[in-house]
This record gives structure tokens, C-alpha cells and sequence, in this order.
């Protein structure tokens, strides 16, 4: 058998088929004609949004935040077209300003856009924009091909097969779905109607749908003075002068009664208070994290070690900070940093993918191998870790069980620099021919 035919003769998951028919649209009533069910929404939901709150450093260890935001949130899906889905808000550690929707109502704002808001107004807009678009069925409309599968190998393409891996070939592994990969990109028109429906929902829930029109005087002025940490937001949420212009347009007429309710501004700085002492801190990390995209590392460094000199115990200031000594190619110095922040937030998985890699920088493959073990306890269904737990497995010179690992990356994927490898070292052993 040569390469390509054992590569396809191999049972596998293979293409997800999705389910099709006609579905009643919840919004217009319409028969609408949709890729995905309400239990493939779900599925998908479950699959995906668990990589996206570890891409995003987890959900926030400030539970009374959480709770508050999750709030806010569910006054807004209990009064949405799909009141029986199953909503859940978080509020995750990433610094860039950004939030977004998974299709079965997972829902995330990262503390980046938290720190902008200043009332709970804007909040319930930004939550009901999400709600809008899980109510829209816009994820069904745009992503119904994609699995967590094709996001990996289409962006983690490397051939890990030196024998002395750098960082750079391996940060492709980790974090590989990096720049939004797992979130939904949405056209204008996706983006019209869930503004519209978030004004909607918040005007049921008894809120001022005038948030709408501060969050989006908010994001217009952050896109001016800190344009880096908008970027994704406005890659999968277009935003536009017509969006604008019609909410305003909404505020005037449909909802210039309700536009007139206070604004609950109290509640939402009582709320945010721990979050916003910390603002210091995280305004550096934002600095360190975009010196870190550019490689400027020296200075990327000068400013997590403030960051960390103001917020010690922060979960992202602590692994921005190792990833940047791993860019530098200095593991030694990364582990520390990521020793602490596990023993900070010991559900959280990156920290423990990240040791593995350092790991791997300093042929521990036995190390590497428990510290993705671990990971995958913690958060189960990242293909790449099969493959990193063969690799490490292979660099300890047991074979029979990478060979165990390589397979089973093998049955998951057949495309990419990965899978090459794997094929080639069960070709190596004579497992296959
Ligand atoms: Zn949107």
C-alpha cells in the first residue's frame, strides 16, 4: 500500500456531514433553509468553546464578575427567539477587547472589553448582540463545514520532525487556534441583525437600549487609540458607519420611550471594581502582548515583568511572560512562570501544554510526556496533543507506544506536517508499508 492509500484506507472520523433540511427560522418564523440542528449547534458549541476559553487564559477566577456578567446575560436570553437554549455567559482573561458566540450559547466577553464599558447598559448591548447572533442561527449560516479537525490541521501545518525542535515550529502546535481560527466571521448582515435584536432583547429585559449606542461610541474610539487590540473584533464583527447610523436611527423611534430609562452605571462599577484596580496591569500585559506579535521580546519582557511586578498572581501575565522567554529560546527561564501560574489556576490548561513544550526544548521527552498527559486531562479533544504525546513518546524511544499515538492521530487527520510525521516514523518501524 504507498502512502496516500493507507492514509485514506485508515477508519477515521472524515468529513463531518452535517445534518440538512428545513428549519423554522426563530426570528422571522420562516422556513429557513439550515446546515445545522439544534443538537448539532450544541455539539459544536461543546466541541469548540472549551479551546476558545483556554486560548483565552480561562474563564475569570473573580467569581462575583462572573456571576454578574452571566447576569446580565441570561436576563437578556430569557426574553430572546430561543429561550430554551442553553445560554452560558463567561467572562474570560484575555486582554484584547473582544466577544463573542458559539452556537449553542456559549457566550464569552474577554476582561479587555470589561475594562472599556462603564455601565451595565453597554454590558446587556454586548451580550445581546451574541444572543442575537445564537438567535439569528449566524454560526449555522456561516461555519456549518468546519470541525475543531479541519481548524487544526488547516492551521498548525508544521513538520516537527527535527530532532531538536525549536519554538518557532512548535508554537505552531500550541495555541494553534490562535487569531480567532475557532470564532465565526460574520458579514454585515449577520452583524445588522444582531444589533437589532440585541436593542430588542434589552428592551424586553427592561434595560436601556441605549447601551447599544455607548458600546459602539466605545469601540469607534478604542479602534483609534489602541487599534491592536480590536483587531479580531472587528475581523469577525464588521462594523460599519450603516451600523451606526442605524441604531441611532432605532433610538430615535422604535425605542426613544425605552431610550429614556436610567442608565444603571452604579451596579456596573461595583461589579467590575476588582477588575478595574487591575487596569495598570493589564494595560502593560496589552503592551507586552503586542511587542510579543511584533517579536520585540526585549521589550515585550520589560513590560510583563511590570505587568507582573503590579498583578504577581495573574494567570495571563504570568504565561504571556513565559511565552516570551520561550520565543526567546529560553525554556529554562519559561518554566518558573508556568509553574506558578498552574499552581494559581490548576484547572486551566495552557500553562501545562506550554511546560510540556519547554519540556520538549530540553529533550525531557518523560516530562513533556506527563505535562501532556496533563493537559489532556484537563481539556480532552485537542488532536495536537495526540500528536505531542507520540512525539514525546518517540523521543523516549518507545515506539510501540508512539506508534499508539501516531495511529490515532492518524485516524483524526491525514493532512499536514504532523501527519506526514507520523506516517513516516509507522513506515520507520515497518508498521506500515
Ligand atoms: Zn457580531
Amino acid at each position: 500500500m504507498n502512502r496516500r492509500e493507507f492514509i485514506w484506507t485508515l477508519p477515521g472520523l472524515g468529513a463531518s456531514i452535517w445534518l440538512t433540511g428545513c428549519s423554522i427560522d426563530p426570528v422571522t418564523g420562516q422556513k429557513t433553509f439550515v446546515m445545522m440542528g439544534k443538537e448539532q449547534e450544541i455539539a459544536v458549541d461543546k466541541q469548540h468553546s472549551p479551546h476558545q476559553f483556554s486560548e483565552d487564559y480561562g474563564v475569570t477566577q473573580d467569581p462575583g464578575l462572573n456571576r454578574y456578567v452571566a447576569d446580565v446575560g441570561n436576563r437578556l436570553g430569557k426574553v430572546s427567539h430561543r429561550p430554551d437554549m442553553p445560554y452560558n455567559f463567561q467572562t474570560v482573561n484575555a486582554n484584547y477587547v473582544n466577544a463573542y458566540a458559539f452556537p449553542g450559547g456559549s457566550i464569552a466577553a474577554t476582561r479587555g472589553i470589561l475594562l472599556e464599558l462603564d455601565n451595565e447598559d453597554s454590558l446587556a448591548a454586548l451580550m445581546g448582540h451574541e444572543v442575537g447572533h445564537v438567535n439569528g442561527r449566524h454560526f449555522a449560516e456561516r461555519q456549518a463545514k468546519s470541525s475543531l479537525l479541519d481548524i487544526v490541521v488547516a492551521s498548525a501545518t508544521v513538520a516537527a520532525a527535527s530532532s531538536k525542535p525549536q519554538y518557532g515550529e512548535l508554537a505552531q502546535l500550541i495555541g494553534s487556534f490562535g487569531g480567532g481560527a475557532l470564532l465565526a466571521h460574520y458579514s454585515r448582515e449577520n452583524e445588522r441583525e444582531a444589533d437589532a435584536l440585541g436593542m430588542e432583547y434589552m428592551s424586553r429585559a427592561g434595560l436601556n437600549p441605549g447601551g447599544m449606542g455607548d458600546l459602539m461610541n466605545m469601540l469607534n474610539t478604542q479602534s483609534r487609540e489602541k487599534p491592536g487590540t480590536l483587531e479580531l473584533m472587528f475581523a469577525t464583527h464588521p462594523m460599519s458607519s450603516e451600523r451606526v447610523a442605524n441604531t441611532s436611527r432605532a433610538l430615535q423611534s422604535t425605542y426613544a420611550e425605552a431610550a429614556k430609562r436610567p442608565r444603571q452605571k452604579e451596579r456596573y462599577m461595583d461589579n467590575t471594581s476588582r477588575l478595574r484596580s487591575m487596569k495598570p496591569a493589564i494595560g502593560e500585559q496589552q503592551k507586552g502582548e503586542s511587542m510579543l506579535n511584533q517579536k520585540k521580546y526585549d521589550t515585550a519582557e520589560g513590560h510583563l515583568n511590570q505587568a507582573l511586578r503590579l498583578a504577581p498572581e495573574d494567570y495571563p501575565g504570568l504565561v504571556l511572560m513565559a511565552k516570551t522567554q520561550m520565543a526567546m529560546n529560553r525554556p529554562r527561564e519559561a518554566q518558573p512562570y508556568l509553574m506558578k501560574a498552574k499552581s494559581i489556576y490548576p484547572t486551566e490548561a495552557q500553562a501545562s501544554q506550554l511546560a510540556g513544550v519547554t519540556h520538549l526544548q530540553l529533550r525531557q521527552p518523560d516530562k513533556a510526556l506527563a505535562a501532556f498527559q496533563e493537559f489532556d486531562r484537563l481539556l480532552p479533544g485537542n488532536p495536537n496533543t495526540t500528536f505531542l504525546k507520540g512525539y514525546s513518546l518517540e523521543q523516549m524511544q518507545n515506539k510501540k507506544a508512539a506508534a499508539q499515538e501516531y495511529y490515532n492521530y492518524l485516524q483524526m487527520t491525514r493532512q499536514g506536517g504532523q501527519a506526514q510525521h507520523a506516517f513516516s516514523r509507522l513506515q520507520g518501524w515497518g508498521l506500515v508499508k
